[in-house]
């Protein structure tokens, strides 16, 4: 039985960073408090929710206070130790869970499990040290990509295996025991769905997405991706697949390869709102931050029908000065994460620009 939990009641956020913030936000048009436990000391979800508990994730006192506080819990980062994870949920229900968590933090497992359900990623080998390198290399080749199996993030911990280079150094510049070596993707674009999974087990999706990096970072996503209908429809059917099959309760990103036979390889799964699901707070019935926030709290999913076409454009670094100009944009929703310090490479908002349904 999902227990309905009434607005007023307060759900408990993992970390404290934007996708925490549009969560806490989309609480509090439904009448819910948020309480944000993060370590960090600039946390833009605090400045938009109840309270705040700064203390890190092996504070087990801080933990079981924070626990007791709220009604539910959520995250907004995948990476939170299971540890912390499992002694809230000792107390207070915790979505995703600790199975989902372990899953996605590791490069290893999580490929392993999606390979186990019988779904495609791009073919990988795990490297511990010079000679399983070596020895991946036989069977992947180069160009390859070196990752660290844990902690890596909009490119980091990872390294390009070309023809030339020294497998030793990019094993060094890595820096990691535990990795994966996988075969490079010639891909024609990139695209992500997100799918949400109630604790009644329903289960909504978003349009397919496309998204597009410079510097391994999200820079633009465009809503819907511009791929043939088939391809659409078998990418959805994918993130619907992986959320039943691990059990999600909450909301998750699914990033695919679209390679040149329009096969679809999974690269990775964020089991929380995503950077390319931002598009739909301003073009959706229901955004992802809402959706989130109606699963955790046992509520009914929301239509994740789309009323308009959206590019989301990320505000990196210093881009987020233009902000005078993108308000005087007819049709630009402007996003600012009120973070205190401006640095390259930092999300320090988005604007999504929308246009009417091309479709209709
Ligand atoms: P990741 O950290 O796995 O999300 O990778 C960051 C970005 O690196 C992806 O969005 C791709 O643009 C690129 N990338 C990652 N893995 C591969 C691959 N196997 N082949 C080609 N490009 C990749």
């Amino acid at each position: 039985m999902t227990e309905r939990l009434p607005p007023g009641s307060t759900i408990g956020i993992f970390g404290g960073g934007q996708l925490g913030r549009m969560t806490a936000m989309a609480a509090a048009r439904l009448g819910y408090k948020c309480h944000i436990y993060a370590p960090e000391t600039d946390i833009p979800a605090s400045q938009v929710s109840a309270a705040t508990t700064r203390a890190s994730y092996d504070d087990a006192a801080a933990l079981e206070a924070f626990a007791r506080a709220v009604d539910t819990v959520t995250l907004e980062f995948e990476n939170i130790p299971v540890e912390a994870v499992r002694r809230v949920a000792a107390i207070t229900p915790v979505h995703p869970g600790d199975g989902v968590l372990e899953i996605c933090q590791d490069r290893i497992r999580e490929k392993s499990f999606l390979n186990g359900i019988g779904i495609d990623t791009a073919p990988w080998v795990e490297v511990t040290d010079i000679a399983s390198l070596q020895a991946a290399e036989v069977k992947i080749g180069r160009p390859g990509v070196l990752k660290s199996a844990r902690l890596g993030y909009d490119g980091k911990g990872q390294a390009g295996l070309r023809d030339g280079d020294d497998a030793a150094d990019v094993l060094a510049s890595v820096g990691a025991d535990s990795c994966v070596l996988e075969g490079f993707v010639d891909f024609t674009c990139e695209v992500s769905v997100m799918v949400a999974r109630g604790q009644d087990g329903e289960i909504a999706t978003w349009p397919v997405v496309e998204n597009r990096h410079v510097n391994h970072i999200l820079d633009v996503t465009v809503a819907p991706a511009n791929v043939p209908p088939a391809v659409a429809a078998r990418a959805e059917k994918i993130a619907r697949h992986i959320a039943g099959e691990i059990g999600l309760v909450g909301v998750m990103g699914v990033e695919m390869f679209v390679t040149r036979d329009e096969d679809l390889l999974v690269n990775e799964m964020a089991p929380r709102p995503h950077n390319s699901g931002h598009w739909t707070i301003d073009a959706c019935l229901t955004s992802q931050f809402e959706q989130l926030v109606r699963i955790v709290c046992g509520l009914p999913l929301g239509s994740t029908d789309r009323h308009s076409d959206a590019v989301m454009k990320n505000l990196i670094g210093d881009q987020a000065d233009a902000w005078p100009e993108i308000l005087a944009e007819p049709g630009a929703y402007l996003h600012l994460y009120g973070k205190a310090e401006t640095r390259p490479g930092r999300k320090m908002g988005h604007v999504t620009r929308l246009k009417p349904r091309q479709d209709r």
